[in-house]
C-alpha cells in the first residue's frame, strides 16, 4: 500500500505539525462503526495514520495523524469525522491507537474511544490552530455530502500544497505490479465479448478474498488486489467521473449489506441450479447475458463449438454476475464516492465477517 512506501524523511517533516511534538494539530480522524474495512483510507493517508490491517474496522494510529481529513474525504461510505483531537493521557504520557469502536457496538474492537461527531472545519484548521467544536454524541450517521462537517477533496487538495505542511504523495509513490490489476479487470470483461468461457476466470475474484481472509490476510483482497475497486478509483477518481458523496446511510446500514449479500448468494446459487439443469440434460443452454438479474441480452456472437454445454451455461450464467456487479458498482461510483461499491459488495461484506469472527475468536 502506498501509504507505507513513506520514506522516514518525510514522516518526519509531517510530525514537526503534528500534536505529538506539541503544536498546531487540533484533530484527529475518527471511524465510526459502518467502517465495511474497505482500505480506501489508508490508500488515501499520506503518512501511513489510518489502517484497516485487520481486515474488520479501520483504526487510526494517534501519534501519526496531523488531522489533514484526507482520509474522510476519500472514505466511500463516509463514516470518517474529524473530531478534537483528546488530549494525552497523563498516565501513559503519550498517544495511543484509537480504533473508534461506537459505544453498544458489539462487532468493533474493544480498545479506544466512540468517536461519532463531526469535523468542525477542514483540512486548514490543522495549521490555523483555532477551537474546534465537540463532536456530536451518539449518531451513527455522517454528515452528509457537501456539509460544512465534511472535509471537501477540493480544500485538502490545496490546504496541503498551500498552508499546510508538505505532504509526500499518497498516489504515485512506490506503485507495484497490483496496482495495475484494473487492466486485467477491463481485459476480462472485454474478453467476455468474444469468448465468453474467459468468465471462468472471475472464480478468482470469489475464491481468492475468501482464501486469504480465511487463512489470516484480512481483507488484503480488497485492499490491493481487486481490480474492479482500482479501475472504479481510476474511472471516478482520475477521470472525475464520480460525484464524490458519500454513501448515504442506507447502502452503508447492516440490513442493506447482509440483505445484498443474502441477495446476491440466492441468484448465484440460481445460476449454479441452472447450470446443473443444463449438465443433466434438463434444460437446453440458454446462450443469454442477464443484466440486473432482469434484462435477458442475446449473446449469441460467441462461438461455444466444442464446449460442453453446462460449462457455456457457467460461464454466461458467472459473466452475468460478473458484468451486474460492475455496473451497480459504475452506478454507485457516479453517485457517489469513485469505490462506493465498495460499501456492499458481496466479497467485501463476506471478508469483512470472516476477518470479524477471527478477530473474536483471536480475542477469546
Ligand atoms: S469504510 Fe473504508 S475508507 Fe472508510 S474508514 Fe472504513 S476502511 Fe477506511
Ligand atoms: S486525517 Fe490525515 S493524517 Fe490523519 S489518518 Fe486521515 S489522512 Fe491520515
Amino acid at each position: 500500500m502506498s501509504s507505507s512506501s513513506k520514506s522516514p524523511s518525510d514522516v518526519n517533516m509531517i510530525s514537526g505539525a503534528n500534536a505529538v511534538s506539541g503544536v498546531k494539530v487540533k484533530k484527529i480522524a475518527s471511524v465510526a462503526a459502518q467502517c465495511v474495512a474497505c482500505g480506501v483510507c489508508a490508500k488515501a493517508c499520506p503518512l501511513g495514520a489510518i489502517s484497516a490491517a485487520g481486515g474488520h474496522s479501520a483504526a487510526v494510529s494517534t501519534d501519526k495523524c496531523v488531522g489533514c481529513g484526507r482520509c474522510a474525504a476519500a472514505c466511500p461510505a463516509g463514516v470518517i469525522s474529524m473530531i478534537p483531537r483528546p488530549a494525552p493521557s497523563p498516565s501513559d504520557g503519550g498517544p495511543t491507537v484509537s480504533s473508534a469502536p461506537a459505544a453498544g457496538s458489539s462487532d468493533r474492537p474493544a480498545t479506544g474511544g466512540s468517536h461519532s461527531g463531526s469535523a468542525a472545519g477542514s483540512a486548514s484548521s490543522q495549521a490555523a490552530d483555532v477551537p474546534h467544536s465537540a463532536p456530536t454524541a451518539g449518531s451513527a450517521d455522517r454528515p452528509a455530502a457537501g456539509s460544512a462537517d465534511r472535509p471537501a477533496a477540493a480544500s485538502l487538495k490545496s490546504t496541503a500544497t498551500s498552508s499546510g505542511p508538505a505532504f509526500p504523495s499518497a498516489r504515485g509513490a512506490g506503485k507495484h505490479w497490483y496496482d495495475y490489476l484494473w487492466i486485467a479487470s477491463a481485459l476480462y470483461l472485454t474478453l467476455g465479448f468474444f469468448n465468453i468461457l474467459f468468465a471462468w476466470l472471475g472464480l478468482i475474484c470469489f475464491l481468492v478474498p475468501l482464501l486469504l481472509a480465511i487463512f489470516g490476510g484480512g481483507k488484503v483482497y480488497c485492499h490491493k488486489y481487486c481490480g474492479r475497486g482500482q479501475l472504479f478509483s481510476l474511472l471516478g477518481g482520475k477521470l472525475r467521473l464520480s460525484a464524490g458523496r458519500p454513501a448515504p446511510a442506507w447502502l452503508r446500514s447492516r440490513w442493506f449489506r447482509y440483505g445484498f449479500l443474502a441477495f446476491f448468494m440466492t441468484m448465484f446459487a440460481n445460476m449454479l441450479y441452472t447450470t446443473w439443469l443444463v449438465f443433466s440434460g434438463a434444460r437446453t443452454m440458454h446462450q443469454i447475458v442477464t443484466l440486473l438479474w432482469t434484462f435477458k441480452l442475446p449473446w449469441n456472437w460467441v462461438s461455444v463449438a466444442g464446449v460442453a454445454s453446462w460449462a457455456a451455461q457457467f460461464a454466461f450464467g458467472f459473466y452475468s454476475v460478473m458484468l451486474t456487479s460492475t455496473v451497480l458498482g459504475l452506478i454507485t461510483m457516479a453517485l457517489f464516492r469513485p469505490r462506493s461499491w465498495c460499501v456492499y459488495c458481496p466479497m467485501g461484506t463476506m471478508t469483512q465477517e470472516i476477518c470479524r469472527l477471527k478477530n473474536r475468536g483471536g480475542r477469546r
